[in-house]
């Protein structure tokens, strides 16, 4: 009989959502009338820009006719797409990346996912806690950590503790690790490390002769000077750090899929005979092998955020979310709830007052106020105490859920 990969049945299954859908889908049962708000979802909530949509309506007009038709494009990405991306993103800040460094993909899930494949499986991982769970259940996946223990850890990963005694900004490990996953602005946090923190972590990965992974899917929430848009606007981060990026949450991509991946050619990895490689040569070899290219109409689409239009419509959106987040977190602020995040992110952290557990608060702001978020342990053990909120809802109901947190909910 065919065995299966039994690195799968390490997984710890996917509680988190589905236990809040049992708790809300019984809540509703019990109270029918209940007009429940959501501010739970990681998922965007407003149209398109105007520019995009226009792109992509001309893009599948050019494929209705022969002479313009186009059928599989580069694996990495239209120039015209990859060009404007280095221009207005990395040229733009000072940073120089070349055509070939850049992966155009279906989204940074797949690449923050996929990326582990070109490394060594007896390389040490180093998460931070609470985290994105690709990251970890990826690797758990690929064989790379023992079992899941009592702690809620898996064996032989390294977690990096986040909370308010270290402001969410991750203490260097005590120990080796040879990738280091890290997320700016963060979700679930919300919260961001400055360009010292940042500088720190690269510093450590050039001594240690580690990598970087830096998921920069909200880059675009960041509003502070002092936070870095990308990893390579540290010195030195260019040998050893990879960048994801998505259009996801820039641009309201999340069912249109496109985000894209920086390998600089300086970032390398050891052999087994000891001899340098390029990851940048790995990840072409695995995209072309395993990818055919993202659709042509969904990166004419893309392109569009960075024509003038497009970039006063993406600043719009996001401004619309973070309009949101400032709601949310002078809301809490107001009821005396301690907020985090929301500034750079639209994303809230919120603790939980009178130190409840994240699924009591669950439970108390579904049941005294019909409102529905996430839970900080579901993120990690250092969640607990912590709680989510998103600020991608729309901003009518934004606003009615913040209102009965500050007049109906009571500690
Ligand atoms: C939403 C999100 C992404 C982007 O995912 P896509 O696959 O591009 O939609 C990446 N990383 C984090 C942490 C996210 O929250």
């Amino acid at each position: 009989m065919a065995t299966i990969n039994d690195n799968y049945l390490k997984l710890a299954g996917s509680y988190l959502f589905a236990e809040i859908g049992r708790r809300v889908a019984a809540f509703k049962e019990a109270n029918p009338q209940a007009d429940i708000i959501r501010l739970g979802i990681g998922d965007v909530t407003q149209p398109l820009p105007a520019a995009c949509i226009e792109a992509m309506h001309k893009a599948v007009d050019e494929l209705s006719h022969a002479e313009t038709f186009r059928g599989y494009g580069p694996e990495q990405g239209y120039s015209f797409l990859t060009d404007a991306i280095i221009e207005n993103n990395y040229t733009k800040r000072g940073i120089s990346i070349d055509s070939d460094e850049i992966f155009v993909s279906d989204g940074s899930k797949s690449d923050c996912g996929n990326i582990q494949e070109i490394f060594g499986l007896n390389n040490k991982v180093a998460i931070t806690d609470p985290v994105y769970p690709v990251y970890l259940d990826t690797n758990v996946m690929a064989g790379r950590t023992g079992t899941l223990q009592a702690d809620g850890h898996f064996e032989g990963v390294t977690y990096l503790p986040c909370d308010a005694s270290n402001n969410f900004a991750p203490a260097l490990p005590k120990e080796h690790v040879d990738m280091i996953y890290l997320c700016c602005p963060n979700n679930p946090t919300g919260t961001t490390l400055s360009r010292a923190e940042l500088k720190k972590w690269v510093d450590y990965a050039r001594e240690n002769q580690s990598v970087i992974l830096f998921d920069a899917a909200y880059a675009a929430y960041i509003t502070e000077e002092d936070v870095p848009r990308s990893i390579y606007e540290i010195e030195g981060a260019k040998d050893v750090a990879i960048e994801f990026r998505s259009f996801s949450k820039t641009a309201g991509f999340t069912g249109t899929r496109c985000g894209y991946t920086i390998i600089p050619k300086t970032v390398k990895g050891r052999a087994a005979d000891g001899t340098l490689v390029e990851f940048n040569k790995l990840w072409n070899r695995r995209h072309t092998t395993k990818f055919n290219g993202t659709a042509y109409i969904v990166q004419r689409g893309a392109a569009a955020i960075y024509t003038p239009e497009g970039q006063q419509q993406v600043k719009e959106l996001v401004g619309y979310y973070m309009e949101n987040a400032r709601i949310i977190r002078e809301g809490l602020e107001a009821a005396g709830i301690t907020a985090y995040g929301g500034v750079n992110a639209p994303y809230i952290w919120l603790k939980t007052p009178n130190n409840m557990s994240s699924w009591d608060f669950f439970d108390k702001l579904l049941t005294e106020v019909n409102i529905v978020g996430t839970p900080g342990a579901g993120f990690g053990p250092c969640g607990e105490g912590y709680f989510r909120l998103t600020a991608f809802g729309d901003r009518e109901n934004t606003l009615r859920a913040v209102d009965r947190i500050k007049t109906k909910l009571r500690f």
